[in-house]
């Protein structure tokens, strides 16, 4: 893929960048590396300073950046302008809160006292240079909810972004620079995925996160298992959205519209399939259908647009043929399921029913504003349905009855389970996958713990 900003409402390129060479890859390797040498003995008072100055740049680049995320990848407007918030808001979460999240810990007396030490201590300390693989889905976020947390610890980034969001990607490596952390603290490097290989065999590379297809993550493991390297993968999925009788059906008919077509369809916690119970399922369906067909699909500058194009040509085609397959085999589809007409890359909101296991909707990722419907006899067949998934990312549910949140918890396949509300990630709060949606956790003090070196100081 070249690496350019192409528009996808219309299809037009809109700039097109040389990928770096070796020579120019080289030098950024040695920068990071030199760089963490002494940014890893920076305070944590020194890294937040920088941390808080880069949120209010980003804050005060609200609108900037959110027509560069909305011209290369489509998102609505509003939408884009609502993850430079999240972000600014995740970095100062992490600005206030790292120092605490990685105090050293002392065990139990005894403990230490039964192993002979007169003190012992654990302590955080970061790996290095981390290479990020990032998606052009969310392309501010997935790069802000690394980051934050890899520079508070100590760790400096190398981000290999999507080759369609070139212009954000070399507008958050000089955010970074802008806000004053050394430079060489985050490099966007601007290659193919081909060049992804080499950089992560390099010594000077300590560990991966990638974000993004089950194939991308596939190679991205097993160079780092062969140089056994610390990996985070947050893969796809095909979360699924339980609606029991006592849920509230309207809002969970509501909400069910908004968690299928958030960022036009294409995010990894999007609900995908909707396991509704029998006795509430006409009336779920004709509430979910209606909100389907009632949003507005268009321009994504437009503030009046819901539904804006694909990011990609291939990634509607990849949508097209999943709903194609599923309509050959005989599902029902109920609203949306053709193409139109015209430029941009665009695919109305569309519901399946009628899906069988053998269809390859009903095991694929559909990135795109696609859902599919399930009636289930009860909440033991609605698990059943929701676990039948080669994905484990996140879950919801909708129900008022207290047995069914804690069976759901218990036994949802899963990284979450969010009762009576939509799947969110929060930097609070631990997220990621089981399954093939990928390893690790980001956010909360699980994720800025993943790229530390935890070390056991030991004192005779
Ligand atoms: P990819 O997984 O191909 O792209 C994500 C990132 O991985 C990009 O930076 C890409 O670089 C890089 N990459 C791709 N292949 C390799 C490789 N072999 N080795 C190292 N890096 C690689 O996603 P697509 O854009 O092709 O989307 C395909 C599908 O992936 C979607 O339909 C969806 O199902 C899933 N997906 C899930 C996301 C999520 O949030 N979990 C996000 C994006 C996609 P480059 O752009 O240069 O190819």
């Amino acid at each position: 893929m070249p690496i350019a900003t192409v528009n996808p409402a219309n299809g037009e390129t809109v700039k097109t960048y040389e990928p770096m060479d070796d020579a120019e890859v080289e030098r950024r390797l040695q920068l990071a590396e030199a760089t963490f040498r002494t940014y890893r003995t920076t305070s944590f008072a020194e890294r937040a300073e920088h941390l808080n100055r880069a949120a209010d740049l980003l804050e005060s680049d609200n609108d900037e950046v959110a027509r560069i995320m909305t011209t290369e990848m489509g998102k609505p407007l509003a939408q884009a302008r609502a993850e430079a918030a999240k972000c600014v808001k995740a970095m100062r979460w992490y600005a206030e809160r790292a120092e605490k999240l990685l105090a050293d810990e002392v065990p139990d007396e005894a403990d230490v006292k039964d192993s002979g030490a007169s003190r012992v201590r654990v302590v955080y300390r970061p790996l290095g240079p981390v290479l990020a693989v990032m998606p052009w889905n969310f392309p501010l976020w997935q790069v802000i909810r690394f980051a934050a947390p890899a520079l508070m610890a100590g760790n400096v980034g190398l981000l290999k972004h999507a080759s369609n969001v070139p212009q954000t990607a070399l507008y958050l490596e000089d955010l970074f620079q802008r806000a004053g952390f050394p430079v060489g603290c985050f490099q966007t490097l601007l290659v193919g995925s081909a060049a992804v290989d080499e950089i992560l065999r390099d010594e000077r590379v300590k560990a991966a996160t990638l974000t993004g297809s089950e194939p991308a993550g596939r190679a991205v493991a097993s160079t780092s298992g062969e140089m056994i390297k610390k990996t985070v993968l947050e893969l796809g999925g095909s979360d699924p959205y339980l609606v029991m009788p006592s849920a509230d059906i309207d809002r969970a008919a509501e909400v069910a519209v908004t968690a299928r077509v958030q960022n036009n369809g294409q995010s990894c916690i999007a609900a995908k399939r909707f396991i509704v119970h029998t006795d509430v399922y006409d009336t779920f369906l004709e509430k979910f259908v209606a909100g389907m067909k009632d949003l507005t699909v268009g321009d994504p500058m437009d503030d009046h647009t819901d539904v804006g194009p694909l990011a990609t040509e291939q990634g509607r085609a990849d949508v097209e043929e999943l709903v194609d397959d599923a309509r050959r085999s005989g599902a029902d589809i109920l609203c949306g399921g053709e193409r139109p007409d015209g430029v941009g890359w665009y695919y109305p909101p569309t519901v399946i029913a009628g899906v069988e296991r053998e269809m390859r909707i009903h095991r694929e990722e559909a990135f795109g504003p696609v859902a599919t419907v399930y009636r289930a006899e009860d909440l033991e067949d609605a698990i059943l349905i929701a676990n039948d998934s080669p994905f484990g990312l996140s879950s919801s549910v909708w129900t008022r009855d207290e047995d069914e949140m804690a069976h759901c918890a218990r036994d949802l396949e899963a990284g979450g389970v969010f009762v009576n509300g939509m799947t969110a990630s929060h930097a609070a709060f631990p997220f990621g996958g089981i399954k093939r949606s990928g390893y690790g956790r980001e956010l909360s003090a699980q994720g800025i713990r993943e790229f530390c070196n935890i070390t056991t100081v030991w004192q005779g």
